[in-house]
């Protein structure tokens, strides 16, 4: 925890150093102080503000975080709300006190404390004002991420792939993270529910902007604690990174050759919220001496995934060893051509090529009403997840042919970890794609662009009818391409 706090402070253009404003200053507040010293921090100058701090702002850019010397401290004496605070002015026995504490805080070098009330939001205006001027300070440099780009080629404008590590406890989800920023910036060790935030961290792969986020391991309810409320919102926070991720990397401890019901119900959440699944079996090293392979564990993984949950069939699956840095290198390139494939929107053209060909192969059943199906055509209502919507000239298709569908869809497009979802809607029209002397569409079974101004009236005049408004006069002069045009 102590090199984490040192970590963040190394990334910081402002750090808040808070202590208890009716203890005073404590031993490890000291403590603190001096590690901030050590890295350059200076005490803050309502004045000057930030300044100075600027050629430190261009050093991000540079790989030695080291080199950013001016980073600037405020003092924040908190708990001192209500009574205590109004007491250090009325002179009172506690205000002494107190306002020994405060001049205790200004013998540390980093200007006088500001009292404040965190809980009762006193004094809370002032931190406003410094972080206000700050950020205007910071303008020019909004976009840089929090220090551990890698690359200057960074394209910040690129919105960044967010990416959940979601798992067990203990799996191994921030010694993957750090494994993949090359650096300790998270707390990972063998204590279960290390993590109680999901962290959420700015990252740049090979130029490509990615927001990782670290969630909280998810336990079984039966097993957590629910005394402790933190653990109820770390579970939360791990569900709500599931939302706000495009791709999720359920990680596995490969010491376990079954997936377990949180693992499969972080799955189901994956799909229920029509995000990309990127499996990843970590502790591979674990592996050298059991009676299982690395590619037995993989095959079993992915059996297991697919009888549960068919849409899942051929999720990719990576083994890797986070401790050891193993297969670490595999893993973005499969991460971002899932996220690609996810978002990817199909041209209908496409599409329908496609769904000619798929139906020659295999023509729909028979429907229960004993028409004949005819599947017409399909569009992309949207991806993320990707989604479709078939016409045909029936309600709805048996759900085996849409299994056919969506299984012949995932091996075409390669979209494997994720749900395709197909709705099905009852058309009159014909295929408006396909070309050719078949392609009738509109009111009357016109052909589509055909008939003129003649042809125009006929099909508005029925829409009218339809709604049961009257035709006003004068409308073969508005449908005429003379009348158009003249208008
Ligand atoms: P988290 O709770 O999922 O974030 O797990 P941590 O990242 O904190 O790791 C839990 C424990 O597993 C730590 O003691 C790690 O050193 C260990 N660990 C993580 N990855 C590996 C690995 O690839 N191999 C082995 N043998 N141990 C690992």
């Amino acid at each position: 925890m102590m090199e984490q706090t040192l970590e963040a402070a190394k990334m910081s253009d402002l750090i808040f150093v808070l202590f208890d404003g009716r203890v005073g200053i404590t031993a490890d507040v000291e403590e603190i102080i001096r590690w901030l010293r050590r890295i350059g921090c200076k005490p803050y100058d309502e004045d000057k503000g930030l300044r100075g701090s600027k050629q430190s702002i261009d050093h991000r850019n540079s790989n030695n975080e080291d080199n950013r010397k001016q980073r600037k401290v405020v003092l924040l004496a908190n708990k001192l709300e209500g009574d205590s605070w109004n007491h250090s002015f009325e002179g009172l026995s506690s205000s002494s006190i107190i306002m020994d504490h405060l001049r205790s805080a200004t013998r540390l070098g980093f200007g006088e404390a500001i009292p404040i009330s965190a809980e009762h939001g006193e004094g809370l205006a002032d931190i406003a004002v410094i972080i206000q001027n700050s950020l205007a300070e910071m303008k020019p440099s909004k976009n840089q991420d929090d220090g551990v780009t890698t690359s200057s080629t960074l394209n910040i404008s690129n919105k960044p792939l967010q990416l959940a590590i979601c798992g067990r406890q203990n799996v191994g989800k921030s010694t993957l993270i750090n494994a993949l920023l090359q650096r300790n910036r998270v707390i990972c060790g063998p204590t279960p529910g290390l993590t109680r935030d999901a962290i959420s961290i700015k990252w740049s792969w090979k130029g490509r902007a990615v927001q990782l986020i670290d969630t909280a391991g998810i336990r079984r309810i039966a097993q957590r604690d629910h005394s402790d409320s933190i653990e109820d919102m770390a579970v939360q926070e791990a569900t709500r990174a599931i939302k706000i991720a495009e791709v999720v990397v359920l990680l596995l401890d490969a010491g376990a050759k079954f997936l377990s019901r949180q693992e499969l119900s972080i799955a189901d959440a994956v799909i229920r919220e029509g995000r990309a699944l990127v499996v990843v079996a970590n502790k591979m090293d674990l592996l050298l001496c059991s009676e299982y392979s690395k590619d037995e564990f993989v095959a079993a993984v992915r059996k297991q995934l697919e009888q549960r949950y068919p849409m899942l069939r051929k999720t990719p699956v990576l083994a890797i060893s986070a401790l050891n840095n193993a297969g670490i290198e595999d893993l973005m390139p499969v991460v971002f051509t899932a996220r690609d494939r996810w978002a990817n929107v199909i041209g209908t053209g496409i599409l329908n090529r496609w769904l000619s060909d798929v139906v020659k192969s295999k023509a729909p059943p028979i429907h229960d009403s004993g028409r004949k199906i005819h599947i017409k055509y399909i569009l992309q209502t949207k991806g993320r997840p990707p989604t479709f919507l078939l016409f045909c000239n029936v309600r709805s298709l048996p759900a085996s042919y849409v299994r056919y569908l969506i299984r012949n869809f995932q091996d075409t497009f390669q979209m494997f970890g994720m749900d395709v979802r197909m709705a099905v809607k009852e058309s009159a029209k014909e295929n408006p794609y396909l070309r050719g002397k078949n392609r009738k569409i509109g009111i009357g079974g016109t052909r589509l662009g055909v008939g003129g101004a003649k042809n125009r009236k006929k099909r508005f005049i029925e829409v009218l009818k339809s709604t049961g408004s009257r035709p006003k006069k004068g409308l073969s002069r508005r449908f005429s391409r003379q009348g158009k045009s003249r208008s």
